[in-house]
């Protein structure tokens, strides 16, 4: 690295890689951490580990460090009820090589916490990946398959015993992206009424 890199560098404002999640709880990280091991043994690929298990609500990317106290208090100003997800179907995006899994019917609170929290995020002026894409929900379970993939043995109706996830709370969360994979960190813990 240059001299004049370097400089740039430490000029640079420091910044974390953040997003809005559910998390399930733990008996359910569990459970879908071992259908994505044993996916990924089937199949190849990485699996998601069980502390990464997570259902994003909105990617930010990296954003300054000093913007922290605005998202978390965006975060804070979102007023939804607490809802029930049932978590019956994987699927397979081949664009992106991953197995997921998700929801055949997507309930209105999980619809009204994301659009929730796009309007607050974009009233401040943020703009995350799933207001310009549409939302579609889904919990990562293998990541980097070969191509191929999974096929409809795998993805699809009956592939995966319909498992209900309460959801009480959202997240704040940083991740930090390593060779081995991410680790995330809570930033902060919202309640659902
Ligand atoms: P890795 O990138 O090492 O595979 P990861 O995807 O779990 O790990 P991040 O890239 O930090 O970690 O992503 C955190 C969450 O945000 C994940 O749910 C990811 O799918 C989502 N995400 C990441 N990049 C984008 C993006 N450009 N648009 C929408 N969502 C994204
Ligand atoms: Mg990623």
């Amino acid at each position: 690295m240059s001299a004049e890199s370097r400089k740039a560098d430490q000029e640079r404002p420091p910044t974390a890689r953040v997003f809005f999640a559910l998390r399930p709880p733990e008996a359910l990280v569990g459970t879908l951490a071992d259908v994505a091991r044993h996916a990924a043994e089937r199949l190849g690929g990485r699996p998601t580990r069980c502390d990464t298990i997570h259902l994003t609500l909105a990617f930010l990317g990296d954003v300054p460090v000093d913007d922290l106290p605005v998202l978390q208090a965006i975060g804070d100003s979102v007023q939804c009820s607490r809802f029930t997800l049932r978590i019956d179907r994987l699927g397979y995006w081949q664009h992106k090589r991953l197995l997921w899994a998700g929801m055949s019917d997507v309930v209105d609170g999980l619809r009204d916490l994301h659009r929730q929290l796009q309007g607050a995020l974009a009233a401040s002026g943020y703009r995350s990946d799933s207001a310009a894409h549409g939302f579609a929900p889904h919990i990562t379970l293998v990541r980097h398959m070969p191509s191929g993939g999974a096929d409809s043995k795998v993805t699809g109706a009956g592939n995966l015993h319909p498992l209900d996830w309460p959801c009480s709370n959202f997240f704040l969360f940083k991740s930090d992206l390593h060779s081995s994979g991410p680790d995330y960190a809570i930033l902060q813990t919202y309640s659902l009424a």
